[in-house]
């Protein structure tokens, strides 16, 4: 099964990826992570993508589909793709690899929220350094203020949270990810590959959008 996962940032794809990844046995690919662990690590690369991101502006195409491909090429079948594609471009490139390897998307789900919303998620978002668990200010603070529940750590906010960049990366998401939505609408309806297209409310509370999701994938994976 492979999947690909599209909405603005702040719309919960993370979230919802991790759980259904783990529920459905299949790697969670997160474009972001991929990239923030690219930086951590110092490289040429990761230096040249951390400018883009701190910007709030996406990676380059050309960038982004060699990264991706790179991971996409070293495992099994299962996939979930969070975050990749995010313009046409990439959706095409990553339509012409997995064609040469005799291979199609099952799906992609679309989460959207109202901006509002993405902007007091992701403002109040604050994340564990060391063990990655998420947390938000009001939402879902952590017992002590700061402090990972988990592991101790101090909680750090991403530098591409601060409302100035959310703006960006709203924007980029309109002008460049809106229409892969329209790319996959048009190719579901086009040839009858057997795309399913599954739209969720992303503004409704994670365990909602979580439950409607598994049904959906429930029964995409009982009539392969
Ligand atoms: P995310 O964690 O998915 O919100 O991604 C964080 C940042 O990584 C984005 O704002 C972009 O700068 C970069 N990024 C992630 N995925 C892509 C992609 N598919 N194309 C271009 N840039 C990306």
């Amino acid at each position: 099964m492979k999947v690909v996962m599209i909405g603005p940032p702040g719309a919960g794809k993370g979230t919802q990826a991790k759980k259904l990844a783990d529920r459905f046995d299949m790697r969670h690919l997160s474009s972001g992570d991929i990239l923030r662990a690219e930086r951590s690590s110092g490289t040429a690369l990761g230096n040249k993508v951390a400018e883009y991101m701190d910007a709030g502006k996406l990676v380059p195409d050309d960038i982004m589909v060699d990264v991706m491909a790179k991971t996409l090429t070293s495992g099994g079948d299962r996939v979930l793709l969070d975050g990749f594609p995010r313009t046409v471009l990439q959706a095409e490139a990553l339509d012409s690899r997995l064609q040469e390897s005799g291979q199609s998307l099952d799906a992609v789900i679309i989460i959207d929220a109202a901006q509002d919303v993405i902007v007091d998620r992701i403002t109040g978002r604050r994340i564990c350094p060391a063990c990655g668990k998420v947390y938000h200010v009001k939402n879902m603070p952590p017992e002590k203020p700061g402090i990972c529940d988990a592991c101790g750590e101090k909680l750090v906010q991403r530098q591409d949270d601060t409302e100035e960049a959310v703006k960006k990366r709203l924007e980029a998401y309109k002008n460049l990810t809106a229409p892969v939505v329209k790319y996959y609408r048009s190719s579901s309806e086009g040839d009858n590959n057997g795309l399913r297209i599954i739209e969720v409310d992303g503004n409704k509370p994670p365990e909602d959008v979580g439950r409607e999701l598994l049904a959906e994938l429930e029964s995409l994976e009982s009539s392969e």
